[in-house]
């Protein structure tokens, strides 16, 4: 799959080991997920273009490069998505965060949105899609189909794990778009739970369970 990077670095699999682990503590999946998050950060904007500008060091003058003025929102699913954010805005300390809001119809197993709150100015600016986990892709692809509806026309997605099933799904619907994750595990079982994953991200997150 053309549009998947999978991060492959030794910091990301020690700290994704340890997000595993059932023994981890909500405190310590928290600060596990940020930190993979900032790490990630790194290689979903290894793109942003630079532009020179003059500067003078204590030594003399001379031309470098800045980050080009580039308008980035972070969308984060809820609730789960919500963990990664931070670890985002500490490397894109200018972006704005636009918040989605979905569950599982328990009969149709669609996606039901129940909140949606994004920037007014969305439509201009790169949208990075956290989401801790690929499972089925049903969640991704309904924030991918209404931010495309009000006009976003760059769109990244990051999860932390993803799934040879929910990817498949998501790089045939959205071809454009490009998918990061850390890592991608063997397969889903019949909760639709990524195997051998590391349980309900939100409820880890949040300490709900
Ligand atoms: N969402 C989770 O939190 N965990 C999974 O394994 C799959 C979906």
């Amino acid at each position: 799959m053309q549009n998947v990077t999978v991060m492959n670095h030794p910091l990301v699999n020690h700290k994704l080991t340890h997000l595993r682990k059932k023994e981890t503590t909500s405190r310590e999946f928290r600060e596990l997920v940020k930190e993979l998050s900032s790490l990630m950060a790194w290689e979903v904007t290894k793109d942003f273009p630079l532009k020179e500008i003059d500067i003078e060091t204590p030594i003399c003058k001379t031309t470098q490069n800045v980050l080009a003025e580039k308008d980035v929102v972070i969308v984060p699913i809820l609730r789960a998505g919500l963990g990664m954010v931070e670890g985002f805005t500490n490397i894109i300390p200018k972006a704005k965060i636009g918040h989605i809001g979905l569950y599982r119809d328990p009969e149709t197993l669609e996606a039901v949105e129940y909140y949606n709150k994004l920037p007014s100015d969305i439509a201009e600016r790169e949208a990075i899609i956290v989401d801790p986990m690929l499972a089925t892709g049903v969640s991704v692809i309904h924030t991918i189909k209404l931010l495309k509806d009000v006009g976003c026309k760059n769109i990244k997605v990051v999860h932390i794990l993803a799934c040879p099933e929910g990817l498949k799904l998501l790089s045939e619907t959205y071809p454009d778009v490009s998918i990061f994750c850390a890592a991608i595990d063997d397969h889903l079982n019949d909760h639709a739970y990524i195997v051998p994953g590391l349980g309900d991200a939100g409820d880890r997150l949040f300490g709900t369970k």
